[in-house]
């Protein structure tokens, strides 16, 4: 515990620039109104980071006059091309920072260091890209009907909302701000932001890089917990547009609110993927695919593929094999290279994990691997979960039906393909699926079958910037990290003009 401890508190100390956090506002750093502050915790060591402001309504109400202010002084009348610069002069400060702003996430989320560097990545490859999205945003010219006269120039333009609200998650903490970000300012919005309270950090830090590319006000920070400094953003007045990432109970408390004052709302939610093995599946691909599909991020990403249906006449080979590879990942100190497996984001979280697991133990389900808290006293101070692989689990289980967010597979076996789907298809999310098959008819038959936004044939979790991301059923509506995505922050006007007599 000890070594872990400091290795945590230098590289904390080289990596933090603050103790206490303000909230970025206006170009500002400032304080909460009410002066109150609250703790963000390292995951793994159990011990403090930092504080960060504990924002409310009044901190709300600043920040979004700040981003007003921001959007009628300068940026609603920027060019697209001046937007694009400001994307990839962004994207050019992440590089420059890549080592740092993946340890910070090291730190504040738990997750393993060689994963924060590929979010990092990520981070910058979003900002090019909807530095290159902010081109396209162009409007249509529109053809009259045959009922009209012929003398009307019909066209559209797309115009920014003006402000938009956005909160995010604590799984991929820059990278989800990123996902709300890049396209609100490509589009032309200034925005508030409201990280989660558990993961502030990343967020804060890189505001401070940011600080001096970005005109003032045109990116705002607020921390807080989700009641007191989410819940006013959700109900604000002056907000113009919602973006919202987070657990479907939340998201639709927020979308009751967004429904009072009409404000358009997307929103990206939870998950509980399937992941279909055909027979004709080539083990070794089927075993990678479906580790990266749930120990990915030790299973907090809202597309974990926690469902495995896989076919019984390879059920055995396939269930040794994985359950081989799942007992080879190594648990630790996720700032050390060789760990595969960090602690959860918070004691909490792991707990909620263990109470799941329980579930399924007194369905008599069984737990083929893991299915407790590590035996290392090492790891004793940290949220860690082992991997686990759960067989012969009732599809009806709460432990089935909902989102654990942790690295908890969840296997079934099938031999007719209706079925299957029919119980693939039977829970209230719709966010991701995988099928693994070495047969490409049968990989296009599959994806179209299944009831989700995504469907990774052969591998799984790679997001590339331009595939739309986002969910059927109760795991969401709006597209993100796509050219779509620019829609989603601007509203169209039709402008139509009489020409006159020819
Ligand atoms: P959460 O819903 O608890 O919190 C998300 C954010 O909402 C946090 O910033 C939180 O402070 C805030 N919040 C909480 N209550 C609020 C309220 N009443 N009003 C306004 N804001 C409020 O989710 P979480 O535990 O941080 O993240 C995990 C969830 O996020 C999972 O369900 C996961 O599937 C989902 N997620 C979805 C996607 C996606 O793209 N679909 C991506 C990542 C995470």
């Amino acid at each position: 515990v000890d070594e872990i401890k400091q290795r945590h508190e230098s590289t904390a100390s080289d990596v933090l620039t603050e103790d206490t956090y303000g909230h970025y506002i206006g170009g500002e750093w400032v304080d909460a109104d009410n002066g109150e502050t609250f703790s963000t915790v390292d995951p793994t060591t159990g011990s403090e980071l930092a504080q960060a402001q504990a924002g409310t309504a009044a901190d709300i109400d600043r920040a979004v006059a700040a981003a007003r202010e921001a959007f009628e002084r300068e940026f609603a009348d920027t060019h697209p091309d001046e937007r694009q610069r400001l994307l990839t002069d962004i994207a050019e400060i992440v590089e420059e920072n890549h080592q740092r702003l993946a340890t910070i996430e090291v730190l504040d989320n738990g997750k393993p260091i060689e994963e924060a560097m590929g979010d990092i990545a990520l981070v910058a490859d979003f900002f090019r890209y909807f530095a290159g999205a902010a081109r396209t945003a162009t409007g249509e010219q529109v053809p009259t009907g045959d009922l009209f006269d012929r003398d009307k120039h019909i066209s559209t333009l797309h115009e920014p909302y003006g402000v938009v609200g956005q909160i995010t998650p604590w799984n991929f903490p820059l990278l989800m701000a990123t996902w709300k970000l890049a396209p609100a300012l490509a589009a032309g919005n200034c925005t508030v932001l409201k990280p989660s309270e558990e993961t502030p950090l990343s967020v804060l830090e890189f505001c401070k890089l940011a600080d001096s590319t970005v005109p003032d006000g045109v990116i705002n920070v607020v921390t807080g917990y989700g009641e007191e400094a989410g819940e006013p953003l959700t109900t604000h007045d002056d907000v113009d547009k919602l973006a919202f990432t987070g657990s479907t109970a939340v998201g639709k408390d927020i979308a009751h609110n967004a429904a009072d004052s009409v404000t358009p709302t997307t929103l990206e939610l939870g998950g509980k993927s399937p992941v279909i093995i055909h027979e004709d599946a080539d083990l070794e691909q089927a075993v990678e695919t479906c580790m990266m599909a749930i120990f990915f991020n030790t299973g907090e990403c809202c597309a974990a593929g926690s469902r495995i249906f896989v076919h019984e006449n390879i059920k055995d080979d396939f269930l040794e094999a994985f359950a081989g590879a799942a007992e080879t990942l190594q648990m630790g100190d996720p700032l050390l290279e060789e760990t595969d497996l960090g602690p959860k984001v918070s004691q909490e979280q792991a707990e909620r994990t263990m109470e799941y697991i329980q579930l399924a133990r007194d369905d008599d389900a069984d737990v083929v691997v893991g299915g407790d808290t590590p035996d290392d006293d090492a790891l004793a101070e940290g949220a860690f979960v082992e991997p686990t692989v759960i067989d012969n689990i009732d599809h009806d289980n709460d432990a089935v039906q909902e989102e654990i967010f942790g690295p908890v597979e969840e296997i079934f076996t099938w031999s007719e393909y209706d079925e299957m789907i029919e119980q693939a298809n039977d829970v209230d999310y719709g966010l991701a699926s995988g099928v693994i098959t070495s047969n490409i008819n049968k990989a296009y038959d599959t994806a179209e079958d299944l009831e989700a936004g995504v469907v990774w044939v052969n591998h799984y979790n790679d997001v590339s910037p331009g595939m739309p991301f986002g969910g059927y059923k109760q795991s969401g509506n709006g597209r993100e990290n796509a050219m779509e995505t620019i829609r989603e922050y601007t509203q169209t006007k039709s402008i139509s003009v009489n020409l006159g007599p020819r």
